[in-house]
């Protein structure tokens, strides 16, 4: 069965900032087609649950109190690549606009809801990685 990394808010996992989830129905769908593995990048950077939210602002990843929390961003993402190197993933279903799982857009760093082009820190170390990562919209991309 084929391995894919999963943020693990997305299947219910209360990892988010303020200790909720997100679950995702169409991934818990697929879950008896493949064998997936939760992950959360900021919990495997050290990072508290709950916790204030972040977003990335020049390359720098700052809280909303303005902590700057960049190296355990990338802490996390390190150990999330570790994990995905272990169990062979050539997939990783991520939550889309964090600032850790986002890939494609992510928040502009003010904090104002506003969008840019760009990926989250491990979205991006993976993807630099050779793993596909998919945002939880294109879920279908992964059952072609
Ligand atoms: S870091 Fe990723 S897995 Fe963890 S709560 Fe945020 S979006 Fe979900």
């Amino acid at each position: 069965m084929r391995r894919v990394l999963v943020s693990s808010c997305l299947l219910g996992i209360n990892s988010r900032y303020d200790g909720s989830e997100q679950v995702d129905e169409n991934i818990l769908e697929v879950k008896d087609s493949y064998c997936l593995i939760p992950v959360c990048p900021e919990q495997l950077g050290g990072l508290e649950t709950p916790r204030p939210p972040c977003e990335i602002s020049e390359g720098k990843v700052i809280n909303k109190d303005g902590r700057d929390v960049t190296l355990e961003f990338k802490k996390g993402a390190e150990e999330t690549l570790k994990i995905a190197k272990m169990f062979s993933c050539e997939y990783a279903i991520l939550k889309e606009r964090s600032p850790s799982c986002g890939c494609g857009k992510i928040y502009d760093g003010t904090f104002s809801g506003k969008l840019i082009e760009g990926n989250g820190i491990t979205a991006d170390l993976l993807i630099k990685n050779g793993i596909k990562v998919i945002g939880e919209s294109r879920i279908t991309d992964l059952k072609k």
